[in-house]
């Protein structure tokens, strides 16, 4: 296989992740500004395992990645245990809590679940490199990043769906792979 045709059949991460053009956008949390009821529904009007946190929905400046199941457990546990805690509560992925009003109720601290180093790659990276990543490193989930800001995800199944197309399409290529 020549390397030029190697290059031709390749693909790039941004043709794989999601969201396509046609999704919803990305469900992401932001690090301060969201409050416990936010957060609830957005998670429970979702599937996905997981949800990158942003610095704001302007900047797109990743912070780290939360797993569903993690947030779901600590609001669970905080709503029950925690004194204070109520849907008007401000969660906070922050390393210091931000400043509120004095009557406002106590903020929900999630620091502490989040995987402040999600592995990234950018937008324009092959995708034979992604996947040997994802191989490597045992990825379940990778994010997306465009010029430093986040963009989208690409999970381990979206790749054995884009696999699975590639061999259908064209059943030769499947063996460089
Ligand atoms: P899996 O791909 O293993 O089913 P998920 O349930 O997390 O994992 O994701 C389902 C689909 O939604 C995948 O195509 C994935 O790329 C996408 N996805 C995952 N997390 C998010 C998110 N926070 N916002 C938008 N899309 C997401």
């Amino acid at each position: 296989l020549e390397p030029k045709e190697e290059f031709e059949h390749s693909s790039l991460t941004v043709d794989v992740m999601r969201p396509r053009r046609s999704d919803p956008a990305l469900a992401v949390l932001t690090q301060e500004g969201m409050t416990v009821g936010e957060v609830e529904a957005l998670v429970e009007s979702t599937h996905y395992s997981g949800f990158p946190v942003v610095v704001s929905k302007e900047s797109q400046r990743l912070v780290g990645f939360a797993l569903r199941r993690d947030l779901l457990i600590s609001i669970d546990n905080a709503r029950k245990r925690q004194e204070g805690i109520v849907s008007a509560s401000q969660v906070v992925f922050t390393e210091h809590a931000p400043s509120q009003a004095p009557d406002a109720p106590p903020p929900l601290r999630l620091r502490g679940i989040m995987d402040l180093s999600p592995f990234t790659v950018t937008d324009h990276t092959p995708m034979d490199i992604t996947v040997d990543i994802f191989r490597k490193l045992g990825l379940r989930q990778c994010l997306v990043t465009h010029n430093g800001r986040l963009l989208g995800i690409i999970t381990k199944k979206d790749i054995l769906k884009h696999m699975a197309q590639i061999a259908n399409r064209d059943p030769d290529s499947i063996l460089f792979n």
